[in-house]
């Protein structure tokens, strides 16, 4: 992409309403432009990022044999009344009426929907398990939307469930969907720490919430350090196998991590005083286990083995799409702006031509951006014919992790210069090696 024929919105001014560092860089840098209050329109370079996210969840998921499918965000009120939902949900739920006078309503969640059409499909035990997942916009109409993306009135969120036989088996779900989740974030180039969690208006008894680390976070949280020290890596994961699940589970999950929800003050004070931490954190995704709730509550009964009707055993699994890309910024910036990481970055690389104009830094830009774009990279090539130190600050803003700088004076010894957004290093190179060193650090992504 060409920056002159890009839709790129970049604010100089810091955006006054804006609290927290994501949301002034995401307005900065003309990621998002608020329609109402929780409401975003999504622009180009925000876009991209939120799909490069969805992408990553749809890929993990996938890994973790779970089948991708669609439901409607508005709603018929009559599956909620079923369980009882409808009035125990509040004022946080949008309703609206249709034309007939039908009581609708945009979806906060799709626990009732996905049971329904479980019900109405599913018979017997023979067809468990199944897991189903959706990426879509969900409404809650928050008492205090705020931080941009982050506390939203309309969001994407990732919702999957699982429809198991057993207590046996929904819990190997549940610890499937925590493998598959550590791995996701990881890609993301977060560490998120699952934590015990209460489980709030969607009940149930097993529930953990996965928390980055920001000072900017809403939940106040308690940990021992050695949790920060887990990474998942690049294991390889038979996610059929139970024992496996179990075991990366347990690592996960047994060093004290909680919410302050679920503090146990006398069991944080067993761990060792040093290692002892107390910070802030994001809630970016929660799995839940919560039985037969909603499967007696709207009869999601299969013909067992012994030939009698049995209720299946239901989990609920979120991931917060959209909260995501703030959750990464407050994770990943410094007083310049954004530094995204590999696995999410808008463009590769940036390209930013010191002397528009001058034939040899235009011929070698061109050069590289036609490199670039045939090994499947996409550059994002700054061809305004503005000063470097205006295409510097625009890149550093929008914090793309690499960046060729080509000058005449390099052209004369042949070498541009390739910097780090993360360290600020810069290495001078020919430009084809340039290009092999991108080509080589995103093959890991
Ligand atoms: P919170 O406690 O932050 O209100 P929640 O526990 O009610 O969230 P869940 O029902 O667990 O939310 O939804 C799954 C995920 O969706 C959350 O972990 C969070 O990342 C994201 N999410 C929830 N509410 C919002 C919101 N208002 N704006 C953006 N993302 C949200
Ligand atoms: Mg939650």
């Amino acid at each position: 992409m060409r920056l002159t024929r890009y839709f790129l919105p970049v604010l100089k001014e810091t955006p006054a309403d804006a609290q927290i560092v994501s949301h002034r860089y995401m307005l900065r840098a003309g990621m998002i432009k608020q329609a109402s209050a929780g409401i975003y329109s999504w622009l180009p370079m925000g876009f991209k990022v939120l799909r490069k996210i969805e992408n990553i969840v749809h890929e993990e998921q996938a890994r973790a044999g779970h089948m991708a499918m669609l439901m409607p965000t508005i709603q018929s009120a009559d599956l909620w009344r079923e369980s009882g939902r409808y009035d125990a949900y509040g004022d946080e739920m949008l309703r609206i009426k249709d034309r007939h006078g039908r009581d609708m309503l945009f979806t906060p969640t799709a626990e009732e929907l996905i049971t329904d059409i479980f019900r109405s499909h599913v018979s017997s035990y023979k067809d468990l398990p199944l897991t189903m997942y959706q990426i879509q916009w969900k409404f809650r109409d928050e008492r205090r939307p705020r931080f941009g993306v982050m506390r939203g009135r309309e969001f994407l969120m990732k919702d999957g469930y699982n429809f198991d036989l057993t207590k046996e088996d929904a819990l190997h779900a549940y610890n499937r969907h925590l493998v598959s989740y550590l791995r996701t974030y990881e890609r993301m180039g977060l560490q998120a720490i699952p934590m015990r969690a209460d489980s709030g208006p969607i009940g149930g008894d097993d529930t953990h919430e996965f928390l980055v680390l920001a000072e900017t976070g809403e939940s106040e949280v308690f940990y021992d350090s050695a949790v920060t020290d887990l990474k998942f890596g690049d294991r390889e994961i038979d996610f059929d196998d139970v024992v496996q699940c179990a075991g990366i589970m347990e690592e996960f999950t047994t060093k004290y991590a909680r919410t302050d929800e679920t503090h146990d003050e006398a069991l944080f004070n067993k761990v060792p005083e040093e290692r002892r931490k107390t910070a802030r954190g994001i809630e970016v995704g929660q799995i839940f286990y919560f039985g037969t709730k909603y499967s007696e509550a709207l009869g999601a009964t299969v013909q067992g083995p012994d030939g009698k009707p049995t209720a299946v055993h239901m989990g609920s699994h979120g991931i917060g799409v959209s909260r995501l890309l703030g959750a990464i910024i407050e994770a990943s910036h410094d007083e310049k702006g954004i530094i995204w990481p590999e696995g999410v970055t808008p463009f590769h690389c940036g390209i930013v031509n010191l002397k528009q104009g001058d034939e040899d830094a235009d011929a070698a830009c061109e050069a590289l951006y036609a490199s670039l774009t045939a090994l499947g990279l996409e550059p994002l090539y700054d061809d305004r014919n503005e000063r470097a130190g205006g295409k510097f600050a625009t890149m550093d803003l929008i914090g793309l992790p690499w960046r060729i700088t080509v000058g005449p004076r390099g052209l004369k010894n042949g070498v541009v210069e390739l910097t780090s957004r993360r360290t600020g290093e810069s290495e001078e190179m020919p430009p084809e090696q340039a290009v092999a060193r991108i080509a080589d650090i995103y093959a890991a992504h």
